[in-house]
Parts: structure tokens; C-alpha cells; sequence
């Protein structure tokens, strides 16, 4: 089966890909450590481990998206939660399946007859993840859309616990699971609340590989603390910036991260697309955004895309990437921060890419072969024997 340009093997038997949102390797290391995670522990030590990149920006839409099909966001086109129409000036949500240019891997072995699992926690993300899936074959669920919490990590435990039961009773051949990041935006590494969220993890992976998956587990971003000392966030407010630099309406902010129905992070995120009203300004402007304080990087939308695989056609003029303490904003007042309860953890930039990629198959890749997260079907299906 060739899908995106790829060939991947039709499953013999039951494989599994989950992404465990928001995990940075830190969180199974320190939930290893506290004793709460023995199956992951197993994967760690004497099976295959790796420390992969995620796509940018290291978003979940992006690279779920990204896993699914297998590509980077220059060939599926989910680049964000939002990209600026220049046409109308508006800007436009793309968390719906009409933005897909690429065909996801599972919609094409379910199309060819395999019963396809995809089990999300958000609902937003099954109607996404799941376009073409054949229900009639196959299964097609999120736990938000059953009632759960969508502020709490039974969301997520949920999800893994439907995964492990659709293994169980036999009722798919391939896959895919993508969790919440609630508990990694709240709590940190080591903290008890993630430790416990990861022994329920480690519990529902356990089972799915008693149940005889070949299992790959990966993320689609890490996350790190974004706040200082005193609990207020170290952000960019990047549209004030050039509002007192280029002056009013010559400059657009869009900030990729930006979710209308959740809050927990206040729309603060480590990417920012400026767009221009002269963009033949670019270079000029990416430098100097280069060179603030808590920016990691700014560069022209064609650099970008060459060096970020992004789409041109949604990627702004410059795109900018925060450093790993930082996060980038509009305006202050634009920031709703009274929702958070804990001191900003985020993510969406190089500082959160590196995620973990564990698999409970001996790799028969070549060592060689460098692995982004979104390999992760590649390695379950071709990779792994
Ligand atoms: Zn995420």
C-alpha cells in the first residue's frame, strides 16, 4: 500500500501507534523512576527506544496530522489551529478535515479492507484523524464525545483504556490513539498528579501489548515551563512590538496555537506567523525579531518553509520560534491568563520538539536512519519484525 509516497506493509497482526500528547521524555523518566511506569520501563531498557523530532511547529494538530499521514505539514497543509486568508484578512481555522491535502494512512487501509481503530481524546481531533475511516469496518471514537471531562486526565486514560479494549476483543487490525496534553500544560515531570497519569498510561500499553499489538509510542511535542520565579509567563507580546515599530496596522500577529474553546495555556505558544503589509520588508523585520530577548528565531516564509517543511500558502511572512523559556503573544490584553491555575507550561517551538519514540519490537531499521515522530507508522508497520 503506497500512501503519500510511501510503501507500508498491510498488517498481519494487530498494530497499534499511540502518541501520548505532550510528552516530553522527562515525564516517562520520571514516572519511571518513582516506580509508577514498569511497562515503559521495559521498552526503555531492552527494546527499541529512540529521541525523535516532532514536525513545527511542535503543535498538536501539526503533528498528529503529521503521523497519520505519514508527512510533514508542507504536504498534509495543517500548518496550525489558525492561518491569516491574505485575500480577506481573516483568520482561518483549520482543525477541519476539508484543510487535509493528504491522505492519512489509516483512511487508506481502510479503504482497502482492514478494520481501522482511531481513538482520540478530543472530539476535534477524531473528526480530523479520522476522515475516511469506514466505520462500518472499523471504529471511530473520542472520549470526549462519551461524556468525559475534557479538563481532566480520564480523558486521556479513557482513550488508552479503549485502545487497549479494541485490541482485546479483536475488533481492529491497525490503530491509532492521541491522548490529551491537560496533565503536561498542568503539572510538571516527577510531579505526583503526572505520575499517576503515567502509571494509568503504562497500565492500558501494558495490556495492548498482552493482547499481542506490535506497539510504537510516541508524542507530538514535549512541553516546558514557560513562567518565572513569581508564576507570571516570560512571553513576547510580538504585535505590541512591531505596533511601536512599524506602527499601527502595518503587521498581523497570528499565533498558531490559538484554540477557541481551551484556554488552559491562554493562547500562549512558542511560534508566532507575522504577516506583513509590505512583506518585500521581511528580512529586515525577521532580524530584528531575531534579536529580542526570549526569541530562538525568526526567518523569511521561504526559509521557513524549505527549513520547516510548512506550507507556503499558510505560513506568514516570518515565522518566529520562542526560545525554551519563552512564549510568544500578541498583546497583553489579549491573553485571557486568569483560567490558569498552574504556572504556564507550553509548548511550539525547536525547545519542545524532541519527543520519545518507544516500540515493543526489536527495530530492523538501520541504526543509521535518523526518525521523526512521524515515522511512527513506517517503524510499526515496515520497521519492526
Ligand atoms: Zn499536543
Amino acid at each position: 500500500m503506497i500512501v503519500n509516497g510511501r510503501e507500508y506493509r498491510r498488517p498481519r497482526t494487530p498494530v497499534a501507534v499511540v502518541c501520548l500528547d505532550g510528552s516530553a521524555y522527562e515525564y516517562i523518566e520520571r514516572a519511571i523512576a518513582a516506580g509508577a511506569a514498569p511497562y515503559l520501563q521495559s521498552l526503555v531498557r531492552s527494546k527499541c527506544f529512540r529521541l525523535v523530532s516532532s514536525a513545527l511547529p511542535s503543535f498538536t494538530n501539526p503533528n498528529n496530522v503529521s503521523i497519520v499521514t505519514g508527512v510533514p505539514p508542507a504536504v498534509h497543509g495543517i500548518s496550525g489551529n489558525f492561518f491569516l486568508d491574505r485575500a480577506t484578512g481573516a483568520a482561518v481555522m483549520m482543525n477541519d478535515a476539508a484543510f487535509l491535502r493528504a491522505e492519512s494512512i489509516l483512511a487508506a487501509f481502510s479503504r482497502a479492507g482492514v478494520r481501522v481503530g482511531v481513538v482520540t481524546a478530543k472530539d476535534k481531533l477524531r473528526r480530523l484523524l479520522g476522515h475516511g475511516v469506514d466505520e462500518s469496518t472499523g471504529v471511530c471514537i473520542s472520549t470526549e464525545a462519551r461524556g468525559v471531562e475534557v479538563y481532566s486526565p480520564a480523558l486521556s486514560e479513557e482513550a488508552l483504556a479503549e485502545g487497549a479494549r479494541l485490541l482485546e476483543s479483536a475488533a481492529v487490525d491497525l490503530m491509532y490513539v492521541s491522548t490529551s496534553d491537560y496533565v503536561q500544560h498542568k503539572y510538571e515531570p516527577g510531579d505526583d498528579a503526572a505520575n499517576r497519569f503515567y502509571a494509568s498510561v503504562d497500565r492500558s500499553l501494558a495490556a495492548m501489548d498482552a493482547a499481542g499489538a506490535t506497539l510504537v509510542v510516541t508524542a507530538d511535542h514535549g512541553m516546558r515551563a514557560k513562567a518565572d520565579e513569581t508564576g507570571v509567563p516570560r512571553a513576547v507580546y510580538l504585535q505590541d512590538v512591531l505596533d511601536e515599530w512599524l506602527g499601527p496596522n502595518a503587521s498581523r500577529v497570528v499565533l498558531p496555537i490559538t484554540d477557541p474553546y481551551v484556554l488552559h495555556h491562554g493562547s500562549l505558544g512558542a511560534c508566532a506567523m507575522v504577516y506583513l503589509a509590505a512583506p518585500d520588508g521581511a528580512d529586515a523585520v525577521a532580524r530584528r525579531i531575531a534579536g529580542l530577548t526570549g526569541i530562538d528565531l525568526a526567518v523569511p516564509r521561504d526559509e521557513a518553509c524549505v527549513q520547516f517543511e510548512l506550507p507556503p500558502d499558510r505560513t506568514g511572512d516570518i515565522v518566529a520560534f520562542a526560545t525554551g523559556d519563552f512564549v510568544i503573544g500578541t498583546r497583553p490584553a489579549e491573553h485571557d491568563l486568569t483560567a490558569l491555575d498552574a504556572p504556564l507550561r507550553s509548548h511550539g517551538g525547536r525547545s519542545e520538539q524532541l519527543v520519545p519514540m518507544l516500540s515493543n519490537r526489536p527495530l530492523t531499521l538501520p541504526a543509521s536512519r535518523s526518525l521523526r515522530n512521524f515515522d511512527a507508522f513506517d517503524v510499526a508497520l515496515n520497521g519492526s519484525g
